[in-house]
């Protein structure tokens, strides 16, 4: 059955209230404009290490234009330029590709840069470090692989702090993926805490900005709404945890990757939905989703009040393309940029009385 054929019976359904803000965040659209502006100035294949961004739609669009995605650097030809996912990568990582010699682009966003480099500061001062984050996603790998193994120790949940086993205790500080539940980082971080009384935090805390005001507004807008869509990918950390953040309020909430997996029962009673959208789910699919539930006799969407983002970051240096390279279409129609804001890399950490 197609998505235009599938009827979604519904009588009571009246409302969509738009999140905001929601969908991508400047790390995003840093990280694709990277790799579109390659494949521009230097031509298809442009190699990226990993999904740029935990995306299906963004992927598959890059795919197209000619950007092919690795896991192994073998894979890649001597010679290719080749990109850093968002995420982040490994200095393990980094050395090889050095090594193998490819052009490379760092896509890194500048805020996992910016706790890669509170970490390596605090290493040459001897500390060791416990990490709240989810094992084996990109971003956990890439900042734990900043240091020697055993250096850093991860945590996913309180029940792991019990069982940390640092080599010493006088320095230690406390480091967090930056795609977290701001609620349940808070509680591992305070069982962390009653363990480690003297243990170091970061000055500015490493959940970005980005997760942070997505996370909020969904806070508000599950108290307004009976259930809550959000555009994202399954890989997509910050996605989940919007779902994760509606559902702990009561409120039912499923992520979906594009409209075509709306299901027509989650609809069943509800008079006004939510809609967000994860910080790598762009724009377009967002508008794709509203356009089949609108489809089902809604009357009114309105969007709530909520932060105006206006971060932008800087592109790394090589990137600049010549006039008649310039007139790109930007992938699932980001957000017009306002301001450009460096990101101040040498924020620290604060010691816990
Ligand atoms: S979600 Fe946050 S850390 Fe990740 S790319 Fe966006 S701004 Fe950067």
């Amino acid at each position: 059955m197609t998505m235009q054929s599938q009827v979604i019976p519904h009588s009571v359904l009246h409302e969509i209230v738009l999140a905001e803000p929601r969908g991508f965040c400047a790390g995003v659209d840093r990280a694709i404009e990277i790799v579109e502006r390659a494949l521009l100035k230097f031509g298809a294949p442009i190699y990226v290490r990993h999904e740029i961004v935990h995306n299906t739609f963004v992927v598959e669009e890059l795919k197209q234009k000619g950007a092919i995605f690795i896991e192994e650097l073998s894979d890649v030809p001597p010679g290719a330029t080749l990109v850093f996912s968002a995420h982040g990568v490994s200095k393990a990582i980094e050395h090889e590709a050095i090594a193998r010699g490819f052009q490379i682009f760092d896509a890194t966003c500048p805020l996992v840069t910016k706790v890669h480099v509170e970490i390596a500061k605090l290493a040459k001062e001897g500390f060791e470090f416990i990490m709240i984050g989810h094992k084996g996603h990109p971003e956990v790998e890439g900042t734990m692989g900043q240091l020697d193994v055993g250096i850093i120790h991860l945590v996913e949940e309180v029940d792991d702090v019990a069982r940390v086993a640092p080599r010493q205790t006088e320095k230690l500080a406390v480091v967090t993926q930056t795609t977290l539940s701001m609620d349940d980082a808070l509680e591992i971080s305070t069982a962390i805490k009653a363990r480690f009384p003297g243990i170091r935090e970061p000055k500015q805390q490493d959940i970005c900005y980005a997760t942070q005001n997505r996370q909020d507004a969904v806070k508000i807008l599950s108290s307004q709404v009976d259930l809550l869509i959000v555009v994202g990918s399954p890989t997509s950390s910050n996605s989940n945890r919007l779902r994760e953040v509606a559902q702990k309020r009561g409120t039912s909430s499923y992520m979906v990757d594009s409209a075509a997996e709306l299901q027509p029962h989650w609809f069943d009673g509800v008079q006004s939905v939510g809609l967000t959208a994860g910080a790598s789910a762009p724009e377009v699919l967002v508008q794709e989703v509203m356009q089949r539930i609108k489809a089902m006799g809604v009357v009114a969407v309105r969007k709530m009040d909520g932060i105006v983002e206006t971060i932008k970051f800087p592109l790394p240096m090589g990137l600049k393309l010549q006039p008649a390279q310039a007139n790109m279409t930007p992938l699932g129609q980001a957000p017009e940029p306002v301001a450009e804001i460096p990101v101040d890399l040498h924020a620290g950490f604060h010691q816990n009385k």
